[in-house]
């Protein structure tokens, strides 16, 4: 479904763990990030882009390699594809894995792949693609390959993985890359006066302080692992979040731990 459409963009939700897809119409060119889930709801976003095509370049962004990122990308082989260099380079196999899991139980037939990239993101850097200029983040900690992106001239911040309103952090790759990460989209929506925030799964959000909030509650909530569990009102309360929490805790008391091992070997 749309979850919004505003002149020059719209956000598709899938029924899926509400995670978005964003496309951005430009003059010359189309945008689309990290086309996902459903058959159903990849083959609507194709069809739209056809309407809106007119001869103009389609790219395609993918903020990080996980399945549900990555899934729709079989519709979309005529794009000119970008990601970060750590996305190039990771082992992806567990994550087409996931994919053919899924595909398996519900009966689903659609091919499986790893979308080759085009343009690879090494750096903090901000790119022309076509007339748009992509400033783009390399933000790690929700994953390795993990970066963000911001449109300046239309205070528009894609985060991926960070920022959502429904979900608390998920902690898959490195605690305190995680918190790097969330200064690093802090300090982009204050100083490029950010509209409108994307996040991966979950609502749109045009209120800066509202912005802010989110990536707060993310942070503390790291902050106070292992010991605490310092969950926001926002984040719903059931077992597959019991799960992630638990995960998380795992993770930041395993890191803490080779760091103190680490420590002790100097
Ligand atoms: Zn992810």
């Amino acid at each position: 479904m749309i979850q919004a459409k505003l002149q020059s963009f719209t956000i598709y939700e899938s029924a899926l763990m509400r995670t978005t897809s964003t496309l951005i119409e430009a003059d010359d060119c189309l945008i689309l990030i990290d086309p996902n889930w459903l058959p159903e709801e990849v083959a609507t976003i194709r069809r739209d882009i056809e309407l809106k095509r007119e001869n103009k370049e389609l790219y395609v962004i993918y903020t990080h390699h996980h399945f549900d990122h990555i899934i729709g990308a079989y519709a979309f082989p005529d794009a000119t594809t970008i990601a970060s260099k750590a996305f190039v380079e990771q082992d992806s196999s567990e994550q087409l894995d996931e994919i053919q899991k899924f595909y398996e139980q519900y009966y689903i037939n659609r091919p499986i792949r790893k979308p080759s990239i085009d343009l690879v993101i090494q750096q903090e850097e901000t790119l022309e693609i076509g007339s748009v200029p992509i400033t783009f983040f390399l933000t790690p900690g929700h994953d390795a390959t993990h970066m963000s992106l911001m449109i300046e001239p239309m205070h528009l911040l894609i985060c991926g993985d960070y920022g959502s309103n429904i979900e608390p952090p998920f902690i898959e790759h490195d605690s305190a890359a995680y918190l790097r990460s969330l200064q690093t989209l802090q300090t982009a929506i204050y100083e490029y006066e950010i509209r409108w925030f994307i996040p991966g799964h979950g609502d749109l959000c045009d209120n800066r302080s509202d912005m802010i909030k989110r990536l707060s509650e993310a942070e503390e909530y790291i902050l106070a692992l292992p010991h605490e569990r310092l969950w926001s009102p926002s984040w719903p309360e059931h077992d597959f979040f019991d799960r992630v929490h638990e995960r998380n805790r795992k993770m930041v008391e395993q890191q803490e731990a080779d760091r103190q091992a680490r420590q002790q070997d100097y």
